[in-house]
């Protein structure tokens, strides 16, 4: 690990102003994940500014919308009450991620810009395009259990690792952003990306700018869940992972929103599934028939092709349990 200029950001401004005027310059959250990466000389900053001591609120917007300040922990924002209530299945995605140690200290921002786990993209003997981009990519014809079978590319296999990210896809989230040239809001859809042929740009985020907040505006209807299927129970990332909100009247669908983890390079929205269910009759033929179209793009590599059959079942566990729920009220 090579040395490094810390300083700890008083105000947004001088974290900003740090940003665009000194070079390879980072900001850091908690640190959980950047750190790990400074140690393994993958990522190598001159200088971290520590912007974990800015605003850490957590209020309701006049249009009822949550936002979310960057830095507030995630342990506060899984046990936020307004969270509890409205948003159940963000609580349990990020009760399912990491641990409570870690939870403890990682920030939303840092949250959602965490790298993947890819052990090539950790070890610098490997090629690995998204490390050193146009160097190859080791995963394609090696060790790739964990890798992704949605939206890859001959560039990158490699996966998005958090589980908040999957609970937000499926809530109207937006990301607020803020650089010493303006503000902007994108779609929490559209932040992520998929690899294409740069994989090493990862998300919208532009040079100089910061996540100051998320605002998520969806008021979710329905029974909600977040199912992560992982080889051990506690401390370990997503094989494949399902956040759903069902909702069902009348023995019709009449609203879903489903997003998958541990397939793609950015949380996966099952749009095809949706727009199937949407509106028509609850039952398990359709349920089955809806996911086989959903899966229809997923490809498999040699180590990784249990994932498809594993998503398949998991999101049929997911819709029959919160289909009983929905039939119970
Ligand atoms: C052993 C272990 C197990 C884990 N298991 C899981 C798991 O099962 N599920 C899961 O979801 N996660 C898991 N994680 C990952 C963990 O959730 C992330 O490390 C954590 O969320 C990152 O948050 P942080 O604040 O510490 O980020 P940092 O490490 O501080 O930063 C990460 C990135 O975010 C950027 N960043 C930070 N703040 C901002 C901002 N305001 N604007 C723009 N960019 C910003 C930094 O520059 C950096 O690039 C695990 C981590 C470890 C170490
Ligand atoms: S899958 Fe992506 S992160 Fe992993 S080695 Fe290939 S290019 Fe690197």
């Amino acid at each position: 690990m090579k040395n490094f200029k810390y300083s700890v950001a008083d105000s947004l401004d001088s974290a900003k102003t740090a940003l665009m005027e000194r070079s390879n310059c980072r900001i850091i959250g908690g640190g959980t994940n950047l750190i790990d990466l400074m140690r393994e000389n993958i990522e190598q900053p001159d200088e971290i500014v520590d912007v974990s001591r800015l605003s850490k609120q957590i209020q309701q917007l006049d249009d009822g919308a949550l936002r979310i300040d960057a830095a507030v922990k995630n342990t506060e924002l899984a046990n936020h009450p307004k969270v509890r209530e409205n948003f159940p299945v963000l609580s349990h995605a990020i009760v399912y991620g990491a641990s409570g140690q870690i939870r403890n200290v990682a920030t939303v921002a840092g949250n959602i810009m965490q790298r993947t786990r890819c052990m090539y993209f950790y070890d610098d003997a490997a090629a690995c395009n998204k490390r050193v981009p146009g160097s190859g990519c080791d995963a394609i014809n090696g060790i790739n259990r964990g890798h992704a079978i949605f939206g890859t590319s001959t560039s990158c296999i490699a996966t998005h690792p958090s589980d908040m990210c999957i609970a937000l896809r499926i809530l109207d989230t937006k990301i607020n952003l803020e650089s010493s040239k303006g503000k902007r809001t994108v779609d929490f859809a559209d932040f992520h990306r998929l690899p294409g042929d740069t994989p090493h740009l990862e998300t919208d985020l532009m040079p100089g700018e910061i996540i100051t907040s998320i605002d998520i505006a969806h008021s979710a209807r329905g029974s909600s869940t977040y199912r992560k299927i992982r080889d051990r129970s506690s401390y370990a990332f997503a094989l494949v992972s399902v956040a759903c909100i069902l909702s069902i009247k009348d023995e019709i669908v009449e609203d879903i929103a489903i997003a998958l983890g541990g397939v793609a390079h950015k949380p996966w929205r099952a749009d095809i599934l949706e727009s199937y269910l949407r509106g028509t009759p609850a039952t398990e033929g359709r349920f089955k028939e809806a996911i086989d179209r959903e899966m229809e793009a997923a490809v498999g590599f040699k180590h990784n092709e249990f994932k498809i059959e594993l998503t398949k079942r998991t999101i049929f566990s997911v819709l029959s349990e919160l289909k009983t729920e929905e039939n119970s009220k």
